[in-house]
């Protein structure tokens, strides 16, 4: 344990002190921004503020049949009235562009082609009946279902023949057989033999796309991105990933996996159950930061007196940056505990009460919660003296600002 942590200081100082952290938060535009997703970026955002790094936003478009329309503009409101502000992105542009993988197609056949001339990817020929027959033998025979690397050992003359028949076909990655050991940042070493249960993966599909695994190890390299912080479900990929920047011959980033969210009851967060969209929080009074308190208690990263509500208020972005440590992130699976977010909403309340800059602004959002109740009259006791007296007098009771206007 000694050896690895020593390891495990030298790779993080070295990416911390010699390069720019640069992060990326990197969702598909196949749904609306969830608990689950705000707290991936919300960790990346803060691993980047903590390191004077960025933080980057990229849209993993590549399967076009499951985009929502509005997807893209909802998830960057939503991460923007999370105060997560994003220094390169689809909207704000940067350096390394377009920032949305659609737009990037050109990039990605040109690397699929550095692959192929360096023989560590190929063009497979199978038709779908050929691999849906093979998954059900493997089934039938009880072992794992996979592709069998059949077209890896095609001759060139057979290749060539396919190829002038314009044979639609996909472009496989190589696997290399054996077990494969990584850093984790979270979990620590880890290692697995990715060629044992998978078959060689498809990088580049029959549609001129590329697949998940691909474009997102050539986005993070042209990207300049330094730690991929993401969640455990992508674990078991990361192997692979490896392999395909050592195909390149490029340095990989650092991995740390965020371990699951759980509902206090120890389900799963899923969609189903208790992962509400953000716009819904928003939509029903949850304010920014009482949120992403919640989210940074159940997660792990900081000192244990905040973790465990010892001092119970909120800490403000900043704070949370300044108090975060990667190390200290829980590897364990968190529980949100959802039936706290009143009490942390009430928090932030009280929190906002006590900024001068904070007060100004609630004053205002009550005033028009007020006006909007009551537009046929001038009420005196709407001026933001009375309003902010009020507020201080009333706010034991209050959860939301909505319950202001009951108190009027
Ligand atoms: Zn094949």
């Amino acid at each position: 344990m000694f050896k690895f942590r020593q390891k495990f200081q030298t790779v993080f100082i070295r990416f911390t002190h010699t390069n720019e952290v640069r992060v990326r938060f990197a969702p598909s535009p196949t749904g609306f921004l969830h608990l689950g997703g705000l707290r991936t970026a919300l960790y990346n955002f803060l691993f980047a503020k903590s390191n004077d790094g960025k933080f980057i936003l990229r849209i993993e478009d590549t399967d076009q049949t499951r985009i929502v329309d509005g997807a893209l503009e909802q998830i960057q409101k939503d991460l923007n009235w999370a105060g997560i502000y994003i220094n390169e992105g689809p909207r704000i542009g940067g350096l390394y562009g377009p920032y949305i993988q659609s737009q990037r197609l050109h990039l990605y056949k040109e690397q699929v082609n550095v692959l192929l001339e360096n023989e560590t990817a190929y063009r497979c020929f199978c038709t779908n009946r050929r691999l849906d027959l093979l998954r059900m033998e493997a089934t039938r025979t009880g072992q794992i279902p996979k592709y069998d690397n059949r077209c890896r050992y095609l001759t060139k003359d057979d290749l060539q023949a396919k190829l002038n028949n314009k044979m639609q076909h996909c472009i496989r990655f190589k696997l290399i057989p054996g077990l494969q050991t990584f850093e984790d940042l979270i979990y620590g070493p880890i290692t697995y033999d990715v060629a044992l249960n998978e078959g060689d993966p498809v990088i580049y599909k029959s549609d001129g796309f590329p697949t998940y695994h691909f474009a997102n190890v050539v986005d993070d390299h042209f990207m300049k991105i330094s730690h991929v912080l993401r969640g455990v479900e992508w674990q078991v990929s990361t192997t692979k990933h490896i392999m395909m920047y050592r195909a390149f011959n490029w340095d990989p980033p650092i991995y740390g996996h965020l371990p699951l969210l759980m509902n206090s009851d120890g389900t799963k967060l899923s969609k189903r159950q208790g992962d509400i969209q953000i716009k819904h929080y928003r939509d029903n009074g949850i304010l920014p930061q009482a949120l992403n308190n919640l989210i940074t208690h159940s997660g792990g990263g900081f000192d244990k007196d905040l973790e465990r509500g010892l001092k119970p208020r909120i800490y403000t972005m900043d704070e949370l940056a300044n108090q975060f440590d990667i190390k200290k992130v829980n590897s364990h699976s968190g529980k949100v505990m959802s039936e706290r977010l009143l009490e942390f909403n009430r928090f932030e309340l009280e929190r906002q009460i006590h900024s001068d800059i904070d007060l100004k602004v609630l004053v205002a959002k009550v005033q028009n919660i007020i006006r909007e109740k009551f537009p046929d009259r001038q009420l005196p006791s709407c001026h933001k003296y009375s309003v902010s007296q009020c507020i201080v007098f009333i706010r034991a009771g209050i959860h939301y600002i909505g319950n202001f206007k009951n108190q009027y």
